[in-house]
């Protein structure tokens, strides 16, 4: 391999540049480069008493915490490969990933012990956490340098659309995604990124990656509390944060929230569509929210629209980050600008594949575009509209219909606190959209309350069909809304004559 590939292992580097700096802090203890290059040295050469060697996955089901940094950079000396397992994952969820992935070895912080004995493992080592202290730290000599297109994860996609799919990020990936993302954001010498979403996803992970290459500071949140990240971004002088859309609305919600201090430069909000009246809200509170697209395949965002650019273009996701590419086509033809089609994208984030599943890659990537499966429009301007995904979509009449537009509208309506929307069979118009609704606590609204609603945003063959009051929507370990099984609740709410008719 040729030596511009090549490059001193990113946490040695860094504790060689910046030694004393701060590098992560949680709950008032503070590390340095230097205290973490120390602590994952040592993991990893007790790992490697364990059996690890270079290649081998290692699965890890552990929290937010300052340890889980440690084993992350350990893994690199090693050249062993990380494997996120989510901690809301099903016993047999993990049991599969564990097995799809050939993990050698299966951590797990003490904490999931009993979730941990529900798990049917086999051809996996296990071990607890605090048990690695009885392998010895090995002698011999740990990696110094890496390749860019050497694997360090393989993480698992959501699974909103289907099984997870393991997706393969390389040192590369994340190289150049955590460096696409400071030609956007810019680096400033007192940055203090807020890491509140979980480390087995990429939004998390990345604010890691980022913190190690530019030499910034993480502040570490085990779980995300609206009140203690209001909180922290004031006294723990939290300049950027990364969230969804739902953790949005729960902290401009609470009564704590007085808006956000002058050293605080960028809210980071992707994972899925933001609704409107969410960022609108965003803009009359003066929050700088940096709207994003990305996905696990592209290493975290890959499309970001700064606020200069909001007020102007709000609702969109941005431009394609420098140095990635993006295009909306309709099968291989490229389209007009504002015309709908898929999204695809192209650039050194963007993985090369998924992890034993030649299949699915060969389908997803074709002539080095990655087709995302979304659906968007980009404006003459270059500016991306995300629609909705694909599988998702409602062909009604002959008209799309993307659910994501229409639980914007039912979200717009104070009572409304949760919204989704799915298609149903009509022998009319092939299909029609019906909208499930969660209400606010102690709120009451008449189905024909909300249709009016609707009427007055959207076009007539928009308005849900019917509108259904449930206790909850089907979502996944990601939190994400699982719209083909909305359907189920039909069937339940009929069952509790829970419709609102
Ligand atoms: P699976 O691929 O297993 O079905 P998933 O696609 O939900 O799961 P992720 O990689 O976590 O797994 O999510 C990426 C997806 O999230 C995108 O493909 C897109 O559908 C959605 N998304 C991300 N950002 C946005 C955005 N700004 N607007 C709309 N949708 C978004
Ligand atoms: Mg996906």
């Amino acid at each position: 391999q040729s030596n511009q590939m090549k490059m001193p292992l990113w946490l040695d580097k860094r504790a060689f540049l910046t030694p004393e700096r701060m590098a992560l802090e949680e709950n008032g203890e503070k590390w340095t480069w230097a205290h973490l290059q120390r602590g994952a040295q040592e993991l990893a050469r007790r790992l490697r008493s364990a059996g690890v060697l270079e290649g081998d996955r290692v699965a890890l089901l552990m929290e937010n915490r300052l340890q889980t940094v440690a084993m992350i950079h350990a893994l690199s000396y090693l050249g062993a490969v990380f494997v996120p397992l989510n901690h809301r994952l099903a016993p047999p969820e993990i049991a599969w990933q564990l097995a799809d992935s050939e993990a050698k070895l299966f951590l797990f912080d003490g904490s999931y012990q009993e979730k941990v004995e529900g798990i049917e493992i086999t051809g996996t080592m296990v071990v607890e956490w605090s048990q690695l202290k009885d392998y010895p730290a090995s002698e011999g000599s740990l990696k110094t340098h890496i390749q860019l297109h050497e694997h360090h994860t393989i993480m698992y996609t959501s699974g909103t659309t289907g099984r997870p799919k393991g997706v393969i990020l390389t040192y590369g990936n994340h190289w150049w995604s955590a460096t696409a993302s400071m030609l956007n954001l810019g680096l400033h010498a007192e940055d203090r990124w807020l890491v509140c979403t979980p480390m087995f996803h990429m939004s998390g992970l990345s604010i890691l990656i980022r913190g190690v290459i530019y030499g910034m500071t993480s502040v570490i949140h085990q779980r995300f509390e609206p009140q203690k990240v209001i909180h922290s971004i004031h006294h723990d002088k939290i300049s950027m944060v990364s969230v969804v859309s739902a953790m949005v609305s729960q902290m401009i919600s609470d009564p704590s929230f007085q808006g956000v201090p002058d050293h605080f430069r960028c809210m980071l909000l992707g994972g899925g569509p933001a609704p409107r009246p969410l960022l609108e809200k965003c803009r009359e509170r003066s929050i700088p929210v940096f709207q994003t697209y990305g996905m696990t395949e592209t290493a975290s965002q890959i499309v970001t629209l700064s606020p200069e650019d909001s007020l102007r273009k709000l609702g969109s996701a941005g431009k394609a980050l420098f140095p990635a590419e993006l295009r909306v086509v309709d099968g291989t033809r490229e389209v007009e600008p504002g015309e709908e089609g898929e999204i695809i994208v192209r650039g050194p984030n963007v993985t090369e594949g998924y992890w034993k599943r030649s299949d699915a890659t060969e389908e997803a990537i074709q002539n080095g575009w990655l087709r995302t499966g979304d659906i968007g429009r980009i404006d003459e301007e270059g500016y991306l509209y995300v629609l909705d995904r694909r599988s998702d979509l409602i062909i009604s009449g002959g008209e799309n219909v993307y659910p994501a537009e229409i639980e914007a509208a039912l979200l717009s309506h104070s009572a409304v606190a949760d919204a989704g929307v799915t298609g149903y069979p009509d022998e009319r118009w092939g299909a029609v959209a019906i909208g499930f609704v969660c209400l606010q606590k102690g709120q009451v609204v008449s189905e024909e309350e909300l249709m009016n609603h609707c009427k007055g945003r959207l076009a007539p063959y928009k308005i849900p069909r019917q509108i259904y009051q449930v206790e909850e929507l089907p979502r996944n370990a990601a939190n994400k809304l699982m719209r083909r099984q909305l359907i189920q609740l039909l069937s339940d709410s009929t069952d509790e004559g829970g419709s609102m008719e």
